[in-house]
């Protein structure tokens, strides 16, 4: 660990899992680097301090109420955070830009999550400089910045009916993988995509959580297009070693000892992230697919992300079987464990970019079940590009799902995909090194931060 240097850096993370677990990462990266770190964060999923004893944690009033911070849009959580944290945010970077406290150790920037539309004007009226760290890819954020060309194109609104066309003017991305699809309100999703980019803008740099060779081609494309400094400093989980987790869930460790029972590379391990809703017809279709499968399989279900409590006892003999036999079902997973772990075959995931590169990172093959937002990119990213992964073509029934398991878990495609990833595996590890380009990337955010 280096000595402290003398510098305070403030995080402003987005509330909710996939946009805190990276910014409290590059909170770890930069600690080691020598920065005293301050975490502000909302009441709504308020962070536990307790877990992070080398962080200083300070709350800010969102003013949600139990029925706002319990709507399932999440457009709309945002659009209400932005517009109740900007005073109370701005009340508190004054106090301790005027009276520091105790240790006085300076501000040396604030680095906020860009969906926060608000942060960098303030952290520009009190001289303070200003970063975002953008949770989500280079690719997907250099799709967000072409949406207004997207849409002059006529492509969006999306259209059911076009899903499947191309979009001649981002190969290989098919018009059913734009980011504005799939909402109740295209036109707020639009407004806080315009936000983020302006946010992004408006900053002296955006850290990302991916590398140089995984995403090199549209991080030369953002670089032009955002004209300020961008630092591709990822995987983040490679550059800090530590146990201390961030989950708002408890993780149920269980399926760890559970793994240790089985056959390597056998397990799909089955995650939808954080947000994701599922219905019941869907989960009647995942369970029969599993079963059908005849594979180990691992799958979280996230408490409230089925309306219906009894889901499980309604599920038919056959699943239940398999489960007893050969599947485990917990609602939080230590998610990078679980996939670092030698039993796991495949990942079948919604997408989100942690779970994305977090797979990437253990060179794990997926299977690609995008819901939202950026998540369609990614998918597209993985099985055309990369080609560590497969979508579920035909959709989400039963047959399709055992299909796409045997394809990546039995066939020799699933091998040639397991090869693929664990060749970027590699460059993942070797990027965070000494002298490689998220290493020295960092270097550069250091220098810039402190200069
Ligand atoms: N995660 C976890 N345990 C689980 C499921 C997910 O720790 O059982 C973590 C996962 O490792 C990732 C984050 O939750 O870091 C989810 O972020 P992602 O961007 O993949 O999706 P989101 O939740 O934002 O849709």
């Amino acid at each position: 660990m280096n000595p402290r240097n003398n510098h305070r850096v403030i995080l402003f993370p987005l509330p909710f899992q996939g946009h805190i677990n990276p910014m409290l990462q590059l909170g770890r990266i930069l600690y080691a680097r020598g920065f005293s770190i301050t975490i502000l964060h909302t009441n709504f999923n308020a962070l536990d301090p307790s877990s992070h004893p080398h962080f200083a944690f300070r709350s800010i009033a969102d003013g949600l109420d139990q029925s706002e911070a319990s709507l399932s849009d999440i457009p709309s959580i945002v659009s209400l955070l932005n517009a109740r944290c900007v005073g109370p945010f701005e009340e508190c970077m004054r106090e301790m830009v005027s009276s520091p406290g105790g240790d006085a150790v300076p501000i040396a920037c604030l680095i906020s999550d860009p969906f926060f539309s608000f942060p960098c004007g303030v952290a520009e009226r009190l001289k303070v400089r200003a970063l975002t760290l953008r949770t989500g890819g280079a690719t997907s954020l250099y799709v967000f910045t072409i949406c207004p060309v997207l849409k002059e194109k006529g492509y969006i609104p999306v259209q059911s009916s076009r899903l499947q066309e191309a979009v001649k003017e981002f190969p290989p991305l098919l018009v059913g993988d734009i980011p504005v699809l799939d909402s109740k309100d295209p036109g707020m999703i639009f407004q806080l995509l315009e936000n983020l980019i302006k946010a992004i803008k408006n900053s002296s740099g955006v850290i990302l959580n991916t590398f140089e060779e995984l995403e090199h081609p549209n991080l030369a494309l953002l670089r032009d297009d955002l004209s300020v400094p961008v630092f591709p400093i990822g995987p983040f989980d490679k550059c800090c070693v530590t146990s201390s987790s961030s989950s708002l869930l408890a993780e149920d460790r269980s399926c760890i000892s559970w793994l240790d029972e089985q056959p390597p590379k056998s397990v799909i391990y089955v995650s939808f992230g954080s947000l994701t809703a599922t219905s019941e017809a869907e989960i009647l279709e995942i369970a029969l697919g599993l079963a059908y499968s005849e594979q180990p399989f691992l799958w979280v279900v996230r408490p409230g992300s089925v309306c219906d409590p009894e889901w499980l006892e309604k599920l038919p003999s056959r699943f239940l079987e398999a489960l007893e036999g050969k599947g485990k079902i917990v609602k939080w997973a230590p998610q990078k464990e679980v996939l670092a772990h030698p039993a796991v075959g495949a990942f079948w995931t919604h997408n989100g970019w942690n779970s994305t590169l977090e797979s990437i990172s253990e060179g794990v093959p997926m299977l690609c079940m995008p819901r939202f937002a950026e998540q369609g990119v990614n998918a597209r990213y993985v099985s055309d590009v990369w080609r560590v992964g497969v979508h579920l073509n035909g959709g989400l029934e039963r047959e399709n799902i055992d299909r796409a398991i045997k394809r990546l878990l039995v066939e020799r495609e699933g091998e040639e995909m397991r090869e693929g990833a664990l060749a970027l595996k590699e460059k993942a590890s070797v990027c965070v090194k000494q002298d490689g380009s998220s290493y020295q990337a960092l270097d550069a955010l250091v220098s810039h931060i402190l200069s």
